[in-house]
């Protein structure tokens, strides 16, 4: 008698929890028949799903656990908390916050690994880490293009919490600003991949062919993003 060859999908998905978006991993297998979360030792969530199971029966389990969810999210949040010392993840490294009390002002500035801030360290560090996607996500972008001998598509810096990228039906590439957290060849692979959509829309095996030519062996990058995209989420 053949098996049955397992089939598995995975994917990251967001839920509202108390107000909060909670970014987590969604392991889909068609070996499972029952519903499994748990949170990692570095705060990431992730759900284990039949195959087949709907998005709602999985969004009510969420609902279902939130309090014991949000608990352990709490207690693994030490990095939420905006306090000197603190590490901030940055292009596949970490700054280190430091904040000076006392000093007026949200003046912000980098030396080396330490980013200096002086008052409101959340709305200042979010503002700088803006203004840096602003440059390092458009010169990826311009760069990846002259490389692929294509015109710049028209793009724009997203809040979005829920993908990495998008590309709008009229052709307008939105890259979220959270996105400087990861590594350099996270990013390629992200911008790369919001490029094959110019190609191909859905995630065929032929989108994923196209993605394969613009950013050869994306596979390890697309792997690290999804390990440690719920780090780049934490704010
Ligand atoms: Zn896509």
């Amino acid at each position: 008698m053949r098996r049955r060859a397992i089939r598995r999908e995975a994917g990251e998905a967001v839920i509202e929890l108390a107000g909060r978006s909670v970014g987590y991993l969604l392991k889909r297998s068609s070996a499972r028949r029952t519903l499994a979360l748990r949170v990692t030792d570095s705060g990431g969530v992730q759900v284990n799903a039949p195959l087949a199971l709907s998005h709602g029966h999985i969004e009510a389990f969420l609902l279902r656990h939130a309090g014991w969810l949000t608990e352990q999210l709490a207690r693994r949040a030490v990095a939420h908390t905006w306090q000197s010392g603190v590490e901030l993840p940055y292009l596949g490294g970490v700054l280190r916050l430091e904040i000076h009390e006392g000093s007026a002002g949200q003046v912000l500035d980098r030396e080396g690994d330490c980013l200096n801030c002086t008052a409101e360290p959340a709305l200042a560090v979010m503002a700088w880490y803006r203004r840096q996607a602003l440059e390092l996500l458009g010169s990826r972008l311009a760069a990846l293009c002259r490389g692929q001998g294509r015109i710049e598509p028209p793009w724009r810096v997203s809040n979005a919490r829920t993908r990495w990228g998008s590309l709008s039906p009229k052709g307008e590439v939105g890259l979220s600003w959270r996105l400087v957290k990861a590594s350099p060849a996270e990013i390629d692979y992200v911008i790369c991949h919001e490029l094959a959509h110019f190609r191909r829309r859905d995630h065929s095996a032929a989108f994923w062919r196209e993605v394969e030519r613009l950013c050869p062996g994306y596979a390890s990058a697309r792997a690290r993003l999804r390990e440690n995209g719920h780090r780049y989420l934490e704010f």
